[in-house]
């Protein structure tokens, strides 16, 4: 169906109309000028945006509507982990060419409820614009968090442990497998009857963590579970390398993180090798990670260690800022850190 035949005023109570509540922060959603939302004095607030446009952040050649929605709530839940804290309510604002169909974007909502059930998220209100080309959606997501809980890039110490979640690279990897076989089915006609199927086979993990990375939401509970609040938290969005620099730089300090220490998964490295690309170079500034990476006091090492279970890796130590930031390599060469994330305004290849 077309949306012009729904109008903007339909298509929102479509898209809205079977919203179901679940924080209590939330007096009055979608309906009226604006969300009513109340929190206690034991909280403060977290707000957190991001913009997704089509062309530059995704590409819906390969992106199915249903994981570009999941996505696109999963990215700014990360944001509120970052900072210790719990999301709590979605806004979300589209801007739509004629070019997509009702169906469409119920695809899309699809995919934004899927998340907000997953995580208790509540979409509480959002705006909607035609768009002269292609899909725009962006999201603001709010969250709470206990006053001295909130973690800030700014609190690590000389000597604490750096220590990250989960694997890096992975995502990275699916994406350039999902590039090489766009290029294919490019090459190949490009029809939408054409007989071509992507191979896929044995890459299901690389390909889920580009289309539908997860919150870290399970490893803000286990630190609340064991007492740990970091001195300085971040997600991995831009790459590892450099939200490390960004930790160091605003807590002043340097760092030595150990290549042997960050974790890789088995279906990422044989990507690499596949692609003849270095595995270090793609794990540490790949990005889209969407993992944890924070710093605790030295103290806590044998606790730490203990979360190795938990997907929790102690990958490095923090320095003083004159010792520099530094990547350990397996032969014990000391390599300077660099930025090498992804940056839309240089390189929107990669993005
Ligand atoms: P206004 O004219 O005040 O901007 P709208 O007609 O845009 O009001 O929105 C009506 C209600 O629908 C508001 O509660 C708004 O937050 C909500 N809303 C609008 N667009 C969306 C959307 N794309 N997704 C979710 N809620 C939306
Ligand atoms: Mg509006």
């Amino acid at each position: 169906m077309e949306i012009s035949n729904l109008g903007e005023f339909k298509l929102i109570e479509h898209l809205t109309k079977s919203i179901q509540i679940t924080q209590p922060s939330t007096i009055k959603s979608v309906g009226d000028d604006a969300a009513v939302l109340q929190f206690t004095n034991k909280h403060q607030v977290l707000v957190t945006t991001d913009i997704l446009l089509e062309g530059i952040h995704f590409d819906l050649t390969y992106t199915p509507l249903k994981h570009l929605g999941y996505k696109a709530v999963a990215v700014n839940i990360s944001d509120i982990c970052a900072m210790n804290g719990t999301a709590t309510q979605i806004l979300v604002t589209i801007g739509v060419s004629k070019r997509f169909t009702v169906e469409q974007i119920e695809e899309l909502y699809s995919g934004i409820y899927t998340a907000c059930n997953q995580f208790s998220v509540d979409l509480v209100g959002g705006d909607t614009s035609a768009s002269l080309t292609g899909l725009t959606i962006s999201i603001t997501c709010i969250g709470i968090a206990e006053k001295h809980k909130i973690v800030y890039r700014n609190g690590a110490k000389p000597n604490q442990l750096i220590c990250a979640t989960g694997d890096f690279g992975a995502a990275y990897m699916g994406l350039q497998l999902l590039e090489r076989e766009k290029r294919i089915f490019i090459s190949q006609g490009n029809t939408k009857n054409n007989d071509f199927q992507p191979d896929f086979a044995r890459k299901e993990y690389i390909l889920e963590r580009q289309l539908k990375p997860q919150p870290r939401t399970d490893i803000i509970k286990i630190l609340e579970k064991h007492n740990i609040i970091p001195t300085a938290m971040m997600d991995v969005s831009d790459g590892l390398s450099s939200e490390l620099m960004h930790i160091c730089k605003e807590s002043n300090v340097g760092c030595r993180v150990y290549e042997k220490n960050i974790p890789i998964d088995y279906v990422t490295a044989t990507q690499a090798e596949e692609f003849n690309m270095n595995l270090t170079t793609a794990a540490i500034n790949g990005g889209e990670d969407y993992e944890l990476l924070f710093t605790v006091p030295l103290e806590l090492h044998e606790q730490i260690k203990k979360l190795a279970e938990e997907n929790i890796r102690i990958i490095g130590h923090t320095t003083t800022p004159e010792e520099g930031m530094y990547l350990i390599t397996r032969d014990n060469k000391e390599i300077a850190l660099k930025a090498q994330g992804w940056n839309a305004f240089i390189d929107n290849n990669t993005q």
